[in-house]
């Protein structure tokens, strides 16, 4: 049955042992072209028997046009471009582009010959170039998640590195009012621009910042930090030194990084997507004054209370327009003079506060305007923790 397939096929096609041992590649063990070379072994003696002449392997292969040949200078292309790149990585996986005609043809032969058992040619190109690298390199093929995969055109002998990118966790304190989280226009540095900046060097690839929420740019978060997520894009270096890292961050005196570690891309997801309770600590001012007794009636109104907040003024072209419900938790307050008192909160994530205290015009609903009759005013934001899920609490 195989001899007589291989038979017809070889009357059509001249094809290396290798494309003959692929067309029925998924049978039997070793490689393709072990497998071609005894397929058309077995058939000759046939032919010989009957007084026919042999078919023997072609001196150029339609198929594959002998590409099997240049395998060990492809690997080599492959090796040559990670090391003058200096790529540092701990496995590897072989891909490869290859041209339209030969995929056709290809799949021509096995329509034609019905062909059930038999590999598809980039399958056996870039295992074949695999082995070799895994020698040459000294490291091992990773299906899964390899650090680097090689996308190797055969026949231009062009070579593409997709670079597996860089997940670091951490969290960060702003220690000054006064500047924005990310880059914007008219200000020099931003949270993420300090922060990048020691990855970027360190690992040559592109660093890209993303905050689990935001602060403006005139509030501080402090206590535990906010989390975030570096994704360096095209690392040339994976293996750095986070310690170092966050000293060289923590000496810019305006941000501070804590609990630095590296995370796979789920983890990234699942840590962006979270929605975390956070505490504030905000200086409310209120023109008309206020007493201590006013100060108690706002705590007490708020605390575990449901904030029905349509989005403020302020961001409304860069958000939509909806209402947002979320709860206060805990709230407290202090006194601070005549016409300030200092309120802290504990609220979901997403809430507005600037808008919890001035009612936003009566978009924000309870407010602390709203409570007291009277016209409040945040004059100062910090944030002061975000807490994990399950924490609930209000420092000192
Ligand atoms: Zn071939």
């Amino acid at each position: 049955m195989i001899v007589e397939k291989a038979e017809e096929i070889l009357k059509e096609y001249n094809l290396c042992n290798h494309c003959l041992g692929r067309a029925f590649g998924l049978l039997g063990k070793g490689n393709n072209y072990i497998r071609g070379r005894s397929i058309r072994l077995v058939l000759n003696m046939e032919k010989e028997a009957k007084g026919e002449g042999s078919i023997q392997e072609p001196q150029e292969c339609e198929l594959c046009g002998n590409v099997f040949k240049k395998t060990e200078h492809l690997a080599r292309l492959c090796y040559d471009k990670v090391s003058k790149l200096g790529l540092e990585f701990e496995s590897f996986l072989v891909g490869s582009k290859l041209p339209k005609e030969v995929v056709e043809k290809e799949q021509e032969i096995i329509e034609k010959f019905e062909l059930k058992y038999a590999e598809p040619i980039n399958r056996e190109l870039n295992r074949e170039i695999g082995k070799i690298l895994e020698l040459i390199l000294q490291k091992p093929v990773n299906k899964s998640d390899p650090d680097v995969v090689f996308i190797v055109e055969p026949y231009s002998e062009r070579v593409e590195l997709q670079i597996k990118p860089l997940y670091i966790y951490g969290r960060y304190r702003k220690l000054i009012r006064g500047i924005p989280q990310t880059p914007l226009r008219g200000f020099k540095e931003s949270v993420a621009s300090i922060i990048c900046k020691p990855f970027s060097e360190a690992t040559k690839g592109k660093c890209v910042f993303h905050g689990a929420g935001r602060e403006d740019i005139d509030v501080r978060m402090l206590g535990n930090g906010r989390p975030f997520v570096l994704e360096v894009k095209r690392p040339i270096k994976r293996r750095i030194n986070l310690e170092k890292t966050a000293e060289e961050i923590n000496r810019s005196g305006k941000v501070e990084v804590l609990g630095l570690r590296f995370i796979n891309k789920e983890e990234a997801e699942r840590i962006l997507t979270s929605n975390h309770k956070k505490e504030y600590e905000a200086l409310v001012y209120v023109e008309e004054g206020i007493s201590r007794e006013e100060v108690e009636k706002v705590v007490k109104a708020l605390k575990g209370t449901i904030i029905h907040q349509r989005t403020p003024r302020r961001v409304l072209g860069r958000r939509a327009d909806l209402v947002r419900v979320r709860k206060v938790h805990e709230a407290e307050g202090e006194l601070v003079n005549e016409r300030h008192f200092k309120l802290r909160l504990i609220t979901d994530g997403g809430l507005y506060i600037k808008e919890l205290i001035s009612g936003d015009k009566g978009r924000t609903s309870p407010s602390v305007s709203e409570i007291l009759g009277k016209k409040a005013w945040c004059e100062k934001l910090d944030v002061l923790n975000i807490l994990d899920e399950s924490e609930n609490f209000i420092n000192g």
